[in-house]
């Protein structure tokens, strides 16, 4: 059987067609954390192509930061690069209170700076561990307690958005799929989840709207080996039913989407971008 595979690594870039991006986000400042590389990159720049004004947060690589925060620039809106640590309280605070100075306020959040770092669990030292939940968990538990104080001080300004704020976590197809290997990293995105809908609940009624995004396999630097030869492509493709693997672009979209007021009624809810993978695609013969 020949397989349609328009993905492949030796092939150009899938996904769907680039159109004209509309203004959903005009007048909004978001700020996206871990905004140099990947999923955060692309997120940076669609909502600065939405027409927001945005920071692009990172941790090491400021000239890659620069170079994002000046191609958002590029389109007419205000930018900046600015290096923090999304684990450290202190770090964090201090990133709000510059946003909060420069730009006036914050309206949308993109909690998306994550790692992994893999081990089998009897392996597992405990510094493994607290590497990947301190950034991915407990780094998201401290921008997303800034974004929504400063959400409740400002409240709806009704010729912006019709929500207060909004707070996107970047999770993952493991908040729900185990991962032998990653226990680490699956509980983080377990973590995330609970979080998300806890947070979700709790600050609804001021019209705050708090979602997570779980994107399946996307072609970043975080997971090249499960990408880059012809050989991984071929096995990562048994796990997703579209057959293709997803580009940083299609989680951008969807971020754009869900931080607009396109999206007005999602509220505490995990948007699953991943090609299918959460639909048990081992069964698919097996009937
Ligand atoms: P990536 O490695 O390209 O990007 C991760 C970003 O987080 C980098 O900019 C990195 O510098 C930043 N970061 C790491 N530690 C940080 C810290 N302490 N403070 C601030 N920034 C920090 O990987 P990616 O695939 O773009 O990952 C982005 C998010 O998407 C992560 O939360 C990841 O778990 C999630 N995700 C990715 C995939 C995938 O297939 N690529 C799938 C599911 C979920």
């Amino acid at each position: 059987m020949t397989v349609n595979n328009p993905g492949a690594p030796t092939e150009p870039r899938s996904g769907a067609p680039v159109v004209e991006p509309r203004q959903v986000l005009r007048g909004q400042k978001a700020l996206v954390t871990g905004a140099n590389s990947g999923i955060g990159k692309a997120t940076a720049i669609a909502l600065g192509q939405a027409g927001a004004d945005v920071v692009v947060n990172y941790v090491t690589g400021e000239d890659s930061a620069e170079a994002v925060a000046e191609e958002i620039r590029r389109g007419g809106v205000r930018s900046y690069a600015h290096c923090a640590d999304v684990s450290n309280e202190d770090q964090v605070k201090a990133m709000f209170a510059r946003m909060v100075a420069e730009l006036g306020t914050v309206d949308i959040l993109i909690n998306n700076a994550g790692r992994q770092k893999d081990a089998r669990f009897v392996d597992m030292t405990l510094a493994d561990w607290n590497a990947v939940i301190s950034v991915n968990l407990t780094g998201q538990f401290l921008c997303a307690r800034e974004a929504v104080r400063e959400f409740l001080r400002r409240g709806v300004v009704p010729s912006v958005s019709c929500a207060a704020g909004k707070v996107i976590c970047m999770s993952s197809v493991h908040e729900r799929i185990p991962w032998g290997g990653h226990a680490n990293y699956a509980a983080s995105k377990g973590g995330i989840m609970m979080m998300m809908k806890s947070i979700a609940q709790e600050f609804a009624p001021h019209r705050i709207r708090i979602n997570s995004i779980a994107p399946g396999a996307i072609r970043t630097p975080i997971n090249t080996a499960a990408w880059s030869t012809p050989e991984a492509y071929r096995s990562l493709m048994m796990l997703v039913p579209y057959n293709r693997i997803g580009e940083p672009e299609d989680i951008a979209r969807t971020a754009v989407w869900l931080a607009s007021d396109e999206a007005d009624y999602l509220v505490g809810a995990t948007l699953f971008v991943d090609g299918g993978m959460t639909l048990y695609p081992g069964f698919t013969e097996n009937g």
